[in-house]
This record gives C-alpha cells, structure tokens and sequence, in this order.
C-alpha cells in the first residue's frame, strides 16, 4: 500500500482508494529561467506521476503556468518590454528546460491569462458570500479574519522574514495584515481585463483555485510544490476554495505534498552570492540525467544541498552502473534471449522503498548495494540471472527516467581488441601488449574476460 505524508495532517495517508487521481502542482512564475531548485519540484512530481502509472493509477496532471504578475510586470519594465509578450518568452524557455530534463507527465498545462473569467466568476461569489472586501484604487482583497481555518496548514497567519517566494500584497488600507489581493485594479501600462470586478489583473493565489475548480471541481486528490509556498500561497488557495464553496479543508486536497528546498554550497540561493544555478547553467556542464538522479536520490522532503562535487559523483556512478550492464549483458552474448529459464525476479524489495512516501534514497542504496555485491562475481554468473539482473536494474532506471550510459564502441576498436585477444590465446604476449597500449591511448579500458576483451570509454 503506497503512503503519502501529507502537510495538512501532518502524517503519512494512504493515497486515496480510487485508482484515477487528480494531480496539481505550482507551477512556475514566467519572469525569468527556472533554476535548479524549480527543476527539483518538477523532476520530483514528474517521477511521482510516472511511478503512480506504473503502479496502475491514471493520473489527470494539471500545472498553472503565472504569466501575469508583479515580478513580471516589473521585470518587463526594467526591460521595456510588453508583459505578457515577456511571460511568453519565459514560458516557452519552461517548456523547453522541461523537455530536455525529460519532464513531460503534466496532462494539463493552465496559463492563467486563459482563465480570466474563472478567476473573476470565484472572486465575485466570495465578495457574495462576504470573505472579500473592496480597496479603491487598489483592489478586491480576501479577510482572513473570516475564515477560521486559516493558518491550519502552514501553522501561522503572518508573514515572516524567509516569505520572500510568497508575497503578500502590501496596502494600509488592510483589514487583516495578512489579508491577500484576489483582483488589483488598473494601472496605467500594466496588462488589464474588464469585468464586473471592474479593470484589473488577478492576484497570484486565486489563479490557481479557478484553475483547479475549472479542471477538477472543487475537490481533488493531491496537491504539490514547493515547500515555500506553503504560506502565504497554499494557505490562501485553501481559504479561497473553501469559502467559496462552503467545503471543510479536508475536503479541498485530501494529501498536500512539498518538496524540500534546493541549497547551493549550503546556502540559500541568490543572485547577489553567485551561487544561483539556472537550468541552462547547470546543462552546460552536465547532462540531464545527473540533476534528475540527484533530485531523486534525496527524499523529496529533505532539503537537498547541492555542489559540483556531487555532481561529479553522480557521474561516475551512472557510469559505473552503465559498464555493470553492459558486462552483464556481455554474459548473454551468443545465446538467445528465449532459450534461457527465467530467473526469479529481484527488483521487488528495491522498489518496496517507493510505497513509503516515495522513500527513494531506500531504493536507490538498495540498487547500490545489490549491485556492488554482485560486480565481483559478474563473470561467474549464470545467463539466466545475468539476463535478470540487467533487466531489474534497467526497469529501475527507466522508472526514474535516467537513461544509462551506453557508448557505441567503435568497430575499429572492437576488431583491434579481438587482434589482441588472438595474440594473448596464441601466447604472443608482446604483440598482445602492444596492441593494449595503441587500444588504450585510443582512449579506452580494455578488460580480458572469460568472455573476450570487455572494452569501455576511459
Ligand atoms: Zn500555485
């Protein structure tokens, strides 16, 4: 049975009985590229949706996509730009960060400025209903005052100094301190739409609760993000949702899920440090899948601190796990696949790890371990349970979606290496060596195996 820790309960709950889920997250505010800490959100559901599939369930994967808001409106004047052309810009970056890190689960993506008359149709029922109030010349707000249950999620009500992700909107003309904008009237420049609200824009939180109700009512099975938004953003999408449609919390998200936060050298990222890492930054100097086995060799809670050197290990670990795969499959060479009896399969207890609200650095110590006592003995294995083992470890990574080095070997090389092995049957060892060297300044390792040579790049 898979348990899920949920924010709300604050416990592990077994993921609802129903095998067809609803799955939003956050996503991303289209100002600027996403960095390697957003990319730990998206790596993360991306995998849990996938892992949810294999397990039979049918997941309905929805995402916002925030192309009007004040980071942006700011950014596009310091640029001199049109707001929504600039949000335009950065969410077809998003798209295409998501696409090279293999990110590609999400069933629905919702830009808010398609969802106008949603958003304003929830702020009108909560001025009816009286959990929302009118600033002149500034906008409609939410009165948290009104809403007893705010706070149960994140455990406060106020604003505090590390918020600087989730904003609240700042007016003196404010009931409550912590009372959030869900309409902001027109300014001259900025993007605005006329509706009975009268001209405006949305505020940040409400997007997402018309966005989820449009898709999926007003209930639904699982919400995630990151774990700094879980105040003011969350709580709000919460006192929003259930005010307007007089439901009980519980009832709104039945598993609230954040991923931890993402630290550079042990610090919290930011411009001003030089320790911040874009997407596009960090695929400059390694390929997509080290940052997903390194998103998903942490618990996803946990807060995760990132450095090159580790990095640098999760290249050489997939490395090594690649050359182990290829050897156990240089154990099948010559013999046909449906010739062998079938070993019994192994990969059970590794992904056990998984039905523990997704426990994967379990399974992956559990995948280390099993392989690294094998490695030894490689070349003394039966067909048949190398054929197993390849396969477990295979089924594993596709699960995670890490693609396993597999490097095309030239064939002037593989011929040099039979040469080679010729010499050595033949005991002509000087020939023989002399044929190693030339194969290794060619810039590969060279293995004699009671298999033939086993070649891999250096
Ligand atoms: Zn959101």
């Amino acid at each position: 049975m898979i348990q899920i820790y949920d924010s709300l309960s604050r416990q592990k709950e077994p993921l609802p009985e129903q095998k067809k889920l609803r799955l939003f997250v956050c996503g991303p505010t289209v100002y600027d590229y996403s960095h390697i800490g957003h990319a730990r959100t998206y790596i993360f559901f991306d995998f849990f949706a996938k892992y949810l599939q294999s397990r039979g369930y049918e997941v309905n994967y929805l995402q916002n996509i925030t192309n009007i808001d004040d980071k942006i409106i700011r950014r596009a004047a310091e640029e001199n730009k049109d707001p929504l052309k600039l949000a335009a810009e950065f969410t077809d970056a998003y798209f295409n960060d998501m696409a090279v890190l293999g990110v590609d689960a999400v069933t629905h993506y919702a830009p808010a400025t398609d969802f106008i008359p949603q958003i304003a149709a929830q702020t009108e029922r909560l001025i009816e209903k009286g959990f929302a109030y009118k600033i002149d010349g500034d906008g409609w707000y939410f009165d948290i005052a009104k809403d007893p249950d705010y706070g149960k999620l994140s455990g406060r009500t106020v604003e505090q100094a590390e918020d600087s992700v989730s904003r609240i909107d700042e007016s003196v003309s404010k009931r409550n301190k912590g009372d959030f904008a869900l309409w902001k009237f027109s300014k001259p420049g900025e993007p605005s739409w006329n509706t009975r609200l009268g001209a405006g824009r949305p505020g940040w939180h409400i997007e997402d609760t018309a966005i989820t109700e449009y898709y999926f009512g007003p209930g639904y099975d699982i919400h995630g993000g990151g774990a700094d938004l879980k105040f003011p953003h969350h709580e709000a999408e919460m006192a929003q949702q259930i005010s307007a449609s007089g439901i009980k919390p519980e009832e709104f998200v039945k598993i609230w899920m954040h991923t931890g936060a993402l630290l550079v050298d042990g610090k919290k990222m930011s411009k001003s440090l030089r320790n911040f890492i874009t997407i596009r930054d960090f695929l400059k100097k390694y390929p997509p899948e080290i940052l997903r086995l390194l998103v998903l060799k942490h618990h996803y809670r946990s807060p995760m601190d990132y450095t090159d050197g580790l990095a640098e290990e999760a290249k050489t670990n997939l490395q090594d796990i690649g050359m182990f795969v290829r050897k156990l499959k240089k154990m099948l060479n010559g013999i046909e696949s449906r010739q062998l009896p079938m070993a019994p399969a192994s990969d059970g207890s590794i992904l056990d790890a998984l039905e523990d609200d997704l426990n994967t650095p379990k399974a992956f110590a559990d995948l280390y371990s099993f392989i690294s006592s094998h490695q030894k003995d490689v070349w003394n294995l039966d067909a048949p349970v190398a054929r197993t083992y390849a396969q477990t470890i295979e089924h594993f990574f596709e699960l995670f979606s890490i693609a396993l080095p597999n490097p095309q070997i030239p064939e002037k090389i593989e011929k040099m290496a039979e040469e080679m092995e010729q010499f050595r049957t033949n005991k002509q060892f000087a020939q023989s060596d002399a044929l190693r060297k030339e194969i290794e300044g060619l810039g590969y390792m060279i293995e004699n195996t009671p298999r033939g040579p086993f070649l891999w790049p250096k």
